[in-house]
């Protein structure tokens, strides 16, 4: 295990994701698909309260949204009776771990980076079976997990340095950060193991105990995060695990009064919920709660007259439809300005018709399903009601599964649900403007601030580009792939609460800072006092 002191913040490197031009890479990551393809039906996913499997009356099926007769695993559903257990656990185990210096909390972190590391093409396999996720895509997400776990790891040895107190003649004032309480982690399906892992690790890091309630669509690969931590020598109760329904398992988190914070990653209307019951339950509670809640996105990429098409096209095409737009950083709605409105449309449409739609366990996937029934059902519908111009719709899909073609719709009105709402599928919008000042406008109608992109060969549109609203802003680049220690994560207004993800502040945030302030001003040494 490498020290603590070894890994400054500012040594930090992402992880490199996988070459897959490089001899055996792909050779290596197809056996593991393989071996994954023929275990994965109906693994066993328990409730791991204090170390140990705890049996539920329920449970709760994921599927192979590619292949829908395959049960990959089968969890464990926490009643509301189980939470309290795993928060019982939580508050005995918090004392002690907040008790553990920052550095020793660092070294854990590092512990489970290498455990996902040592383990890494079995993992992500099990991504793309869970998740529907193509190769890389469940590549990129573990690397991502790694990511959180060295960055956190580094920032919380510098967490307390970064609060500056003076100390004036007379008076020595230190301060710092303690752990704020348990921590619940609530967490969504579509980044599986790195946006749960980025939430458990910065409350780990931070001294919390936790209790992490991963989606009900993809506890397998959540539970992997059980398993590094447990690799790393987190002390048993520090992370409790209860997949389980939302509105069973989440809710009673949400109101327990012993949990001190919430984590949460989500809808916008689970995450405003959240807010509100948090609010109210702090009437019969220590703390006044505090929700950390990243949300959804109606994100827009403006392509502007002058930009350059052969850069723009391809990178609009995968940031709407990769991983099948179910990214909250996707664009689901673009804005073409000027004359070549049809061009970009038809390029577009051209560039889509590329991809190779099928199974992702296949390598040469590009598109694979979305999540579940509902997201399925829900997506064609919003297709086929839609009262603007289907100008694309791709044609050719697996016959089995859960697949949405990559579709692109324009002449919608401004309230249409296609641009007002988060569709969270492979569906883009798009609307002509006039000039970049309409562009922007219409870029910025909206209660979402998540991303946003600009295509622009101007200086003088370059450096407008902070006008668009929008947590994370993207210049002649597509708004997904955000990584870790370069673009801090998170929305403004309906998107997020704030902090961003990766970034001191989501330490703090899940931190109570102390100050201690000393009169030396002493009158003497009263060395008859002393015993
Ligand atoms: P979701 O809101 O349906 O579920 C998220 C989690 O909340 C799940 O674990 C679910 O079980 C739980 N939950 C549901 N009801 C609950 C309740 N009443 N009380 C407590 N917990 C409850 O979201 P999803 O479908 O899993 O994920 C997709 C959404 O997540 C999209 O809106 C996407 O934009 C958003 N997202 C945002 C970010 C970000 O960083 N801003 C990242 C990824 C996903």
């Amino acid at each position: 295990m490498t020290a603590a002191s070894s890994r400054s913040l500012e040594a930090y490197e992402p992880e490199a994701m996988r070459a897959w031009h490089l001899p055996g890479v792909v050779e290596r990551f197809a056996h593991e698909v393989e071996v994954a393809d023929a275990a994965l039906r109906g693994l066993n996913v328990p409730v791991t309260i204090d170390g140990r499997p705890v049996a539920t009356e329920d449970g709760i099926d994921s599927f192979d949204p590619a292949d829908p007769t395959r049960i990959v695993a089968r969890s464990g559903s926490a009643s509301a009776a189980v939470i309290d257990e795993a928060v019982a656990v939580a508050n005995r185990t918090h004392r002690l771990w907040s008790a553990v210096p920052p550095a020793g909390r660092a070294e854990v972190l590092f512990a489970a980076a290498d455990a996902l590391r040592a383990d890494r093409d079995r993992i992500a396999a099990i991504e793309v079976f869970e998740a529907g996720k193509p190769w890389s895509e469940a590549d990129g997400d573990l690397c991502e997990a790694i990511d959180f776990l060295e960055f956190y790891g580094r920032a919380i040895v510098e967490l307390d340095a970064s609060l500056v107190v003076q100390s004036p003649l007379g008076e020595a004032n230190s301060a710092g950060y303690r752990a704020r309480g348990v921590t619940a982690v609530i967490s969504p399906w579509n980044f599986p193991l790195a946006i749960p892992m980025g939430m458990v690790s910065a409350a780990i890091a931070a001294g919390n105990a936790v209790v992490f309630k991963p989606a009900e669509q993809t506890p397998a690969i959540a539970y992997e995060i059980v398993k590094a931590f447990e690799a790393a020598g987190l002390p048993e109760g520090v992370l409790s695990f209860t997949p389980g329904r939302g509105e069973v398992a989440g809710a009673r988190l949400v109101e327990h009064p012993d949990v001190a914070t919430i984590e949460f990653t989500g809808s916008r209307a689970v995450g405003l919920a959240i807010n509100q019951r948090a609010a109210a339950s702090s009437h019969s509670s220590r703390y006044v709660k505090r929700v950390i809640a990243e949300m959804g996105g109606k994100n827009a990429i403006v392509v502007d007259s002058d930009a350059d098409l052969d850069e723009a096209v391809p990178e609009v095409a995968k940031a709407a439809f990769g991983f099948a737009g179910q990214k909250c950083s996707a664009c689901s709605r673009l804005i073409v300005v000027g004359r070549r409105y049809d061009e970009v449309i038809e390029r577009l449409a051209a560039h889509a018709d590329t991809f190779i739609l099928g199974h992702p366990k296949d390598g040469a996937t590009s598109v694979g399903p979305v999540i579940d029934a509902d997201a399925h059902e829900r997506l064609l519908s919003v297709i086929d009601g839609t009262r603007g111009t289907v100008r694309y719709r791709h044609q050719r899909l697996p016959e089995t599964g859960w697949f949405v073609p990559p579709t692109i719709v324009d002449g919608l009105e401004s309230e249409a649900p296609l641009r007002r709402d988060e569709q969270f599928g492979p569906l883009l919008a798009v609307v002509h403007a006039n000039d970049l000042d309409h562009a922007f406008e219409l870029a910025n109608a909206t209660d979402y601030a998540l991303t946003a992109g600009l295509f622009s060969r101007s200086p003088d549109a370059i450096a407008r580009a902070g006008e668009l609203q929008a947590g994370n802003i993207y210049v002649n680049r597509g708004t997904t792939g955000a990584v870790v220690g370069r673009q801090p994560f998170g929305g403004m207004l309906q998107s997020g609460t704030g902090p961003k993800a990766g970034t001191l502040d989501t330490l703090r945030a899940l931190s109570s800072a102390w100050v201690v302030t000393e009169n030396t001003m002493r009158q003497g040494f009263a060395a008859d006092l002393v015993t």
